[in-house]
């Protein structure tokens, strides 16, 4: 699949959206239900289906944001500096895929320093950007007040910031992987070892439910008119969306294994036909990498890129981005 449609509606032209990619095997689902320590006798699928993305984001001229995974780049390097040299951005993913709750903040800082070297190994540095696995920098999933995940990790926040990592993209304002009283547009989280950016993925309703637009069956099951409306909406007030693709999505002839019925959903549901589906949604609205919306450090701050093409133009903003003291204290 390396054709465009034409797109779907209007384009809002200035706003840049933008567009992620967990980059990671169909194997790297749950690591209770499919142990670290088989990972190496599973059939590798990861170039195949990462060379299929990397076709279709050139037919449609977008480029992205790739959150690798260390485990995945240590045995891929080749893989990683093509995606580096197709111009795209390289970030974090942890090593492992181990959730953050998982582990205590001297094993996450281990393994964040493992996939770091793993992937500044293969095309230099330095990496900017971090997503946990499954989102996991929210907490433990539905283990909070009503459904919600247990409550952001502070400790690994703080351990990304001493890191040197700019910018997160994990914590959901959705329940039982996040909280729905958390932020929705890009902010800053204020700690005192210094500040990172969050950016959340998008959430919307569809049948009266709220859903994570942004990844996983949502993504690739409600319609696209449906996502573009909650996609506009934001451009309109000149936030960017974020959206997360897996390059295991682009794969629906990958090995199955049994999953209780959400993970399942989660997993398998939608996968065929979704790269015809995520073509006309690259091609409808302007995406570009996480990095991009990066002001320069010298600036200490960092905000949207149309706020600063609005600065370039000398309009007045209306969307600098929020800061925050990190609420879970
Ligand atoms: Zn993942």
């Amino acid at each position: 699949m390396t054709s465009c449609p034409p797109a779907r509606g209007a384009h809002l032209d200035a706003i840049r959206n933008i567009l992620t990619v967990d980059l990671e095997e169909w194997f790297h689902i749950d690591e209770l239900l499919i142990p670290v320590g088989t990972w190496d006798g599973l059939e590798s699928r990861v170039e195949e289906n990462t060379r299929a993305l990397l076709a279709l984001l050139d037919a449609c001229g977008v480029r992205a944001t790739f959150f690798a995974l260390g485990w995945v780049a240590a045995r891929h390097q080749s893989l990683i500096l093509e995606i580096h040299e197709r111009g795209h951005e390289i970030a974090t993913h942890g090593y492992l895929h181990r959730t953050v709750a998982s582990m205590t903040p001297a094993e996450f800082r281990a393994d964040l320093q493992s996939a770091r070297l793993a992937v500044e190994g293969c095309c230099g540095g330095p990496v900017l950007g971090h997503r946990a696995a499954r989102w996991s920098l929210g907490g433990a999933p539905g283990g909070g007040r009503r459904g919600r995940a247990s409550g952001m990790v502070t400790e690994a926040l703080d351990v990304l910031i001493g890191e040197g990592i700019r910018y997160d993209a994990s914590l959901a304002p959705i329940v039982h992987i996040g909280d729905p009283s958390w932020p929705r547009d890009p902010y800053s989280i204020e700690r005192p070892g210094g500040s990172i950016v969050e950016l959340p993925p998008l959430v919307g309703r569809f049948i009266g439910v709220s859903l994570l637009f942004a990844s996983g069956w949502a993504l690739r099951r409600v319609p696209n008119r449906v996502l573009l409306r909650e996609i506009e909406r934001r451009n309109r007030r000149g936030v960017p969306a974020v959206i997360d693709v897996h390059t295991w999505e682009l794969d629906p002839g990958s090995p199955r294994v049994r999953l209780p019925f959400m993970h399942r959903l989660a997993h398998y549901g939608g996968l065929r036909g979704f790269d015809a589906k995520l073509a006309e949604l690259l091609r409808s609205v302007p995406w570009s990498p996480a990095r991009d919306h990066l002001v320069p450090p010298a600036a200490a701050s960092i905000e949207s890129p149309n706020r600063a093409a609005r600065i370039a133009k000398s309009e007045p903003s209306t969307n600098p981005f929020a800061s925050t003291s990190a609420a879970a204290e």
